[in-house]
C-alpha cells in the first residue's frame, strides 16, 4: 500500500433498503475508533439510499458516493436518468463511472467523458472505473484496453485532481478470481504513468481473506469492493487486515 491516503470504497450495485442502512452501525463505530487519518471509507449505495445515507452520516467521516449519472449537466427529458446536481443535492461527494457492468449495458467512452465532465462541473470526485475482458486479457491487449479507456475517458479534462481511477479486470470482478500482485503492480504503475499521478485503486473480487495479499502491492492506493462491501463485518474485516 501507498503512504498516501488509502481509500475503501463500498459498492452496493443494486442491493439494500432502509432497513439495510441499520447494518452500518458497526462500521460508524469502527471508523470512529479508527485511529487513522489517512484513510478514506466511502459508501456507494443505490440512488434511492443517498439521502437517508447521508442523514445517517451527518456526523461521521464516512462519505457517500453513487454509482452512475446521466451525460448531462443540465435536466431535461430523460426519463429514469439523475444528473451528476441532483446527486450532488441528496450528499453525494463521489460518483463511480464507467463500471463494467454499465459498459456491458453499452456505455462507451466518450459517453463515459462526458460524465465525468458534468459531474466535476457538479463538485463531484469521480471513481473512474477502467478494466480488460477475459478476452482481452487473453489477447494479450490489457494495456492497448485500458490505454483507450483512459485517453477517451480523460479526454480535455485538464484538471484532474478529482479523479481516482479503480482499476477492475472485468473478469475478475464477482468471480472470486484475482490477478496475481506482480500483475496488478505492473498495470496500477502503467496507469499512473498514462494517467499522469492519479491515485489508482484495484477492484474486483477483495474480500476478507485475500486482502492479506493484496495489501503488499506498494503502489495501490486503496480498494474498490463489490460483493463484500455488503456485509459490515467483511467490510470492517478488509480494512482491520489492511493495516496488520
Ligand atoms: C465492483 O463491482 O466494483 C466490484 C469490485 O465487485 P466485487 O468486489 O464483487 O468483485
Amino acid at each position: 500500500m501507498t503512504n498516501k491516503y488509502i481509500y475503501f470504497i463500498a459498492n452496493w450495485k443494486m442491493f439494500g433498503n432502509l432497513r439495510t442502512l441499520n447494518s452500518l452501525n458497526t462500521v460508524m463505530s469502527f471508523v470512529k475508533n479508527l485511529k487513522k487519518n489517512n484513510v478514506k471509507i466511502i459508501y456507494c449505495p443505490p440512488a434511492t439510499l443517498l439521502k437517508p445515507l447521508s442523514d445517517k452520516l451527518k456526523f461521521s467521516s464516512i462519505q457517500i458516493g453513487a454509482q452512475n449519472c446521466h451525460e448531462s449537466d443540465n435536466y431535461g427529458a430523460y426519463t429514469g436518468q439523475i444528473n451528476s446536481s441532483m446527486l450532488k443535492a441528496v450528499g453525494a461527494k463521489y460518483v463511480i463511472l464507467g463500471h463494467s457492468e454499465n459498459r456491458q449495458m453499452g456505455e462507451n467512452d466518450n459517453v463515459i467523458n462526458q460524465k465525468i465532465k458534468s459531474s466535476i462541473k457538479s463538485g463531484l470526485k469521480v471513481i473512474f472505473c477502467i478494466g480488460e475482458t477475459l478476452t482481452q486479457k487473453r489477447k494479450n491487449i490489457t494495456k492497448k484496453i485500458l490505454s483507450r479507456q483512459i485517453s477517451i475517458g480523460l479526454k480535455k479534462i485538464k484538471n484532474k485532481k478529482d479523479i481516482i481511477i479503480a482499476y477492475e479486470p472485468v473478469w475478475s470482478i464477482g468471480s472470486g478470481l484475482i490477478p496475481k500482485n506482480s500483475e496488478i503492480n505492473e498495470i496500477v504503475k502503467f496507469i499512473k504513468k498514462k494517467a499522469k499521478g492519479i491515485n489508482v485503486l484495484y477492484g474486483g473480487s477483495v474480500n476478507s481473506k485475500n486482502i492479506n495479499v493484496l495489501k503488499k502491492i506498494n503502489n495501490v492506493n486503496g480498494f474498490l469492493i463489490g460483493g463484500a462491501s455488503q456485509r459490515s463485518n467483511n467490510f470492517i474485516d478488509i480494512i482491520k487486515k489492511t493495516f496488520n
